[in-house]
């Protein structure tokens, strides 16, 4: 495995992969790499011949009292896993490298899908994120591109996006890994003291009797959300930013009793820390 750290140099790396005849799968990523990262590198290692993990901490995605800074960095930690789980490339450029000017093209997905839940408290998040996105895509030219379920919007936005222009790549989308307690993992988890991690547990056993009162015939959105948003809460250390549910795909308003596949997700601090979950609630 090679760690890249110039655009020049992916080019350079891809274009001998493409010229080899090879498939190129790409999994973005910030780094502080988790089992959750891992299974996209794994699904991406069993569908295509080279694999490019990208590490950066994307600027342009955190507003200005977010956690840029005290972001975990363990680059070393990140070659090793993403190495172990069959990676041909980690590209981890510098933000001068992504970023060379101050003056700058952005890629903006518009509408409901970049709006709403994580839009609302963080505006120009998604923003960042298609826009670095773009650029990876052009520079790897992956056949596959791997993004978590973790993110449910970010998913909806890049598939929009995807579809608007008209990048020639498939979005695989892969299962939410949680901690053996349910906690859904993240980067960010090692933010947590033990009783904010113990306290965020009601997340993921929230959503679950979401899933399963869905399973079992509800199909109000507004009980299913109450419910969910009075057991987060009843925890003390909760604080909700949002409990909401959305028709998929691209996150419109629920009318009326729940059809089709839909997102009930979750935005929650405890402490400083800002925690996502979600589930879908779709007739098997
Ligand atoms: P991040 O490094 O947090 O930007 O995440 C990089 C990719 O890994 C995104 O597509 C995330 O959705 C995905 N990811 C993060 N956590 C998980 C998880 N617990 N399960 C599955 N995918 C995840």
């Amino acid at each position: 495995m090679k760690l890249v750290k110039t655009v020049a140099e992916l080019r350079e790396e891809i274009a001998a992969a493409k010229t080899a005849g090879k498939t190129i799968g790409l999994v973005p990523t910030m780094g502080a790499l988790h089992e959750g990262h891992a299974s996209l590198i794994k699904a991406a290692n069993m569908e295509n011949d080279f694999v490019v993990v990208s590490v950066f901490v994307n600027p342009t995605q955190f507003g200005p009292n977010e956690d840029l800074e005290a972001y975990p960095r363990t680059l070393d930690a990140d070659c090793k896993l993403a190495e172990a789980m069959g990676a041909d490339i980690v590209f981890a450029p510098s933000a001068k490298e992504m970023y060379p000017s101050e003056d700058m093209t952005w890629v903006e997905v518009t509408g409901n899908v970049t709006k709403v839940l994580c839009g609302r408290s963080r505006p120009i998040h998604f923003r960042g994120v298609t826009t670095v996105v773009s650029k990876l895509f052009n520079l790897a030219q992956p056949d596959r591109a791997y993004f978590g379920q973790k993110d449910a919007q970010q998913v909806e936005v890049l598939k929009r996006m995807v579809k608007d222009l008209f990048f020639n790549l498939q979005l695989r989308v892969m299962p939410i890994v949680r901690e053996a307690d349910g906690l859904a993992k993240s980067s960010r988890n090692t933010y947590l003291s033990g009783s904010e991690h113990q306290a965020a547990l009601v997340l993921s056993r929230s959503l679950k009797k979401a899933q399963e009162r869905f399973a079992a015939g509800e199909r109000n959105a507004a009980a299913l959300t109450e419910a969910v948003r009075e057991e987060i809460a009843a925890e003390p250390m909760s604080n909700i930013d949002y409990v909401e549910i959305y028709r998929l795909p691209e996150l419109q308003p629920v009318n009326g009793p729940l059809t089709g596949s839909s997102l009930l997700a979750v935005a929650v601090k405890f402490g400083t820390t800002r925690l996502i979950d979600n589930v879908i609630l779709e007739e098997k």
